[in-house]
This record gives C-alpha cells, sequence and structure tokens, in this order.
C-alpha cells in the first residue's frame, strides 16, 4: 500500500502495527444493564437462550388451517390472537382467525392472509389457495436457541441491543472503560468563550476529541490547555499518568519544534518520536510514561501516551488513523480493516510522493458511477474543508498528482471521525 516512502518515514501501517504490538488489552470486566451497553466492549459470547422467534406464528393477519382442506369450505373454531393462543387444536374442516405474532394453533400447517378469504358467518372460502406452509415464521428462523448470537470483543450497536433484548437479556458483561487524560498544548491556544488576544487561536482540538472521543468506550479526564512551559507540562503529564489508561496530547511533537514537551516526555517515560509517511500528520509520539527502577518500562501499570500534531486537521486526521484503532484494540475489540471503494477523481488531485495522502474528499455516486472531489483547501491547518468532506481520498505512498479522471482509493468517514 505504501511500499515506496520517503527515507526515514515511518509508514503508517508499520506505525500502527507498532501500537498494536505494543498494547495490551485491558481483561477488567463489569456486569452492566442493557440500557447502559451501547459502544460498550462485550465480555462474554452470546448464546441464545430460547428459540426467536419462540413459536410457529402468523406473518399475516388471516386464518390458520391445514393445507389438504384450502378447496373446501371451513369451519372457524376460534382465534389466535399475538400473545393469546387458541388452546384448542384444528381437525378435518376447520380454520382458527389468526393476527400478526399469533401462534399457529396445532394442526395448522398454513396460514391464508384475510384478503384471499370470503368470509360468511362462521364459514369461509379460500380464493387464493395458499402455498403449503405459507405465511408462517418458523420458531427460531430469527435466532436459534444455543447458537452464538455475539462473541467477547464485539462493540455494541443499537441494532445488537435490540437483538439482545429479542433473546430476553437485560444484563451484560463488559469490558471496563478505557480512562483517557486529554490535553492540549501552546502558549497561543485559547479556550472557546474565552475573549480573543491578537496571536492567540481558539483551541479547536480539545473541543473536536473530546466530541470523538464519545464515540469510544472511554471515560475521558480532561487535562485542559497546558502552556508551553516545562513546569507546567511536567505536572501536567504526571497528574495524566496518575489517572489514565493512555494520554492523548497535542501539539508539541514536531521536529524542531521551540517547546519543551519532548524533553519532558523523555524525562518521564520511554517515548518514540515517529515521523510518519502520512499526509496530515507527520509527526507523531508514542511510548510508555512511567519507569520502574530499573529503567523498564511499567507495561502493565504505565500509562501510554500518543503525542498528537497540534495543526487540527493533522490531529483529527492522526487520531482517527492511529488512536480510534489502538483505543479499541485496548479496550478488548478487534477492529476490522477499513473499507475501501474505488472513485473517479472529478478533478486533479495534487500530490508530492512520497507519503500516504488522507486527503478530505467529498464522494457520491452518480447514476452508479463513483466519483470524488477534493473538499477544498488541502492544508493541516485548515478545519473547514474537512467538517465538509464525507471521506478521505486515499493517494498511495508512491503516486504523484492525481489526474482528473485517474481512479483513487476512497474510505468514506465512519462514525469515530463524524
Ligand atoms: P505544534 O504541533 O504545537 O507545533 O502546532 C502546530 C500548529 O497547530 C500551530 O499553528 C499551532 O498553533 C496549531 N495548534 C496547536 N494546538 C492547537 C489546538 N489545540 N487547536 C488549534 N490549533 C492548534
Ligand atoms: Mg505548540
Amino acid at each position: 500500500m505504501d511500499g515506496c516512502v520517503q527515507p526515514g518515514l515511518l509508514p503508517v501501517h508499520e506505525a500502527l502495527a507498532r501500537i498494536i504490538g505494543a498494547l495490551k488489552p485491558i481483561t477488567v470486566t463489569e456486569n452492566i444493564a442493557l440500557a447502559d451497553s451501547l459502544d460498550r466492549v462485550l465480555a462474554e459470547n452470546i448464546i441464545a437462550p430460547i428459540n426467536v422467534p419462540g413459536g410457529d406464528n402468523s406473518a399475516m393477519d388471516g386464518y390458520a388451517l391445514r393445507h389438504c382442506d384450502a378447496r373446501q369450505e371451513l369451519n372457524v373454531i376460534g382465534d389466535a390472537f399475538a400473545g393469546h393462543p387458541f388452546s384448542g387444536e384444528i381437525g378435518a374442516g376447520q380454520a382458527v382467525r389468526i393476527m400478526t405474532g399469533g401462534l399457529v394453533p396445532v394442526g395448522a400447517d398454513t396460514v391464508v392472509m384475510q384478503e384471499n378469504v370470503t368470509r360468511n358467518g362462521n364459514k369461509i372460502l379460500i380464493n387464493t389457495i395458499p402455498d403449503i406452509g405459507e405465511n408462517i415464521r418458523r420458531a427460531g428462523e430469527d435466532i436459534a436457541l444455543g447458537s452464538l448470537v455475539l462473541s467477547t470483543g464485539h462493540l455494541l450497536s443499537a441494532l445488537d441491543i435490540g437483538l439482545l433484548a429479542s433473546l430476553g437479556i437485560n444484563r451484560l458483561n463488559v469490558f471496563r472503560r478505557i480512562k483517557i487524560a486529554l490535553l492540549t498544548t501552546g502558549d497561543e491556544l485559547l479556550a472557546p468563550g474565552a475573549a480573543y488576544h491578537a496571536g492567540k487561536i481558539y483551541d479547536s482540538n480539545r473541543p473536536l476529541l473530546q466530541a470523538l472521543l464519545k464515540r469510544l468506550p472511554v471515560e475521558v479526564h480532561d487535562l485542559g490547555i497546558v502552556p508551553d512551559n516545562p513546569h507546567a507540562l511536567r505536572t501536567a503529564f504526571l497528574a495524566a499518568q496518575q489517572c489514565a489508561d493512555i494520554v492523548i496530547s497535542t501539539g508539541g511533537v514536531s521536529v524542531g519544534d521551540a517547546d519543551y514537551t519532548k524533553d519532558i516526555l523523555a524525562e518521564l517515560g520511554e517515548i518514540n518520536f515517529w515521523k510518519i509517511a502520512m499526509k496530515p500528520g507527520k509527526p507523531f509520539a508514542f511510548g510508555l510514561l512511567g519507569e520502574n527502577e530499573s529503567g523498564n518500562a511499567l507495561r502493565t501499570t504505565g500509562c501510554w501516551f500518543c503525542g498528537l500534531p497540534g495543526n487540527p486537521v493533522s490531529t483529527a486526521v492522526t487520531y482517527h488513523q492511529l488512536v480510534v484503532p489502538a483505543v479499541r484494540y485496548l479496550a478488548g475489540e478487534n477492529p476490522g480493516e477499513p473499507l475501501v471503494i474505488k472513485a473517479i477523481a472529478a478533478k486533479t488531485l495534487k500530490k508530492q510522493p512520497g507519503r500516504l495522502d488522507f486527503q478530505r474528499g467529498i464522494f457520491s455516486a452518480n447514476n452508479g458511477i463513483n466519483v470524488v472531489s477534493s473538499a477544498g483547501l488541502q492544508s493541516s491547518g485548515v478545519l473547514s474543508g474537512m467538517a465538509k468532506a464525507n471521506c478521505y481520498i486515499r493517494v498511495e505512498a508512491e503516486r504523484g498528482t492525481v489526474a482528473e479522471g485517474e481512479m483513487v482509493d476512497v474510505i468514506l468517514f465512519d462514525r469515530f471521525i463524524r
């Protein structure tokens, strides 16, 4: 994918492999209510305790009968409503009025919909003969008793919650949430809401990351904006390390940075400063805060550190490409590969060979033809383009400028970046 990268740069897949290789998924579980389980990671296999549906039931409002009697006049001998089964048995020449969801009475093998029946008092005549077994939902056809419904490591969706409810399940074992300490660094940063000063910028990374982290099974400790001074940084990283499994910070990780982040991190842990062959987001720091006396990193009790570049688009893209898979893995999930689709570039896409580009794009399918165009300025500080985008245009490292009409890889924005 990115086999031909600029020398000295780490390919994206290699950076991710190193991160995942270093992490140990948490094993602590908790038992929670189904209603609280959205976006949590299952810590048990769910085996169906019942059949769904529980019994053969009608898919239509109509009449239950023996198929062999369908051509004769039938006697209606009772009702089977949803929740109120017919207690008797259907014999020769008999039918039971049945509503959608009503259990099919003993003896019946077919349901005819009421639109195909002429009723006269307690007698019915069938106008269109159904097939044998028609309009019956079979016991266990949705979920069979004893089948594996969901596996350990599954991130629970709203649909999963509905599915588990259909099995009568109301409590689940899930992995505990990952504790995240979040901070942004920079003397230039102002919290939104503060009065504007010339030379300052509003901190967009922290609100952005706070919002994105809501999609993950995490608990966020917000440590705010930390100024570029050694004392404040040391205090903040030490506090972060106390309360978190992972610290996420932004800013101060570029080469030639005038700030102290790197020195302080080197003092407090074993942090690697990588130059990743991706655009945006070349600088990225990853490692462990906290060391034991022998100088070995505390791999079980230490705190992981992800230092994201400061430019907001770089922050967003490195978060999505590296931090999201890392946190999902740590949280007990096994995130798969993203879905890559092919699209035609509607216009030229500028690119230098050497890094894997994650350009922000707008994807559309016009009469079945996938087309993508740039979502505007591609500079790593320009968040407005990314906010308009609905996908990445992922352009291979070795590739240069993409001409109009050429095919490119598109990855639609998923819920972890929207
Ligand atoms: P740095 O990585 O600290 O050198 O920052 C790179 C660029 O991103 C600089 O222009 C910073 O002003 C900007 N930047 C850093 N942190 C933030 C933030 N939290 N919100 C918005 N822009 C930021
Ligand atoms: Mg900075």
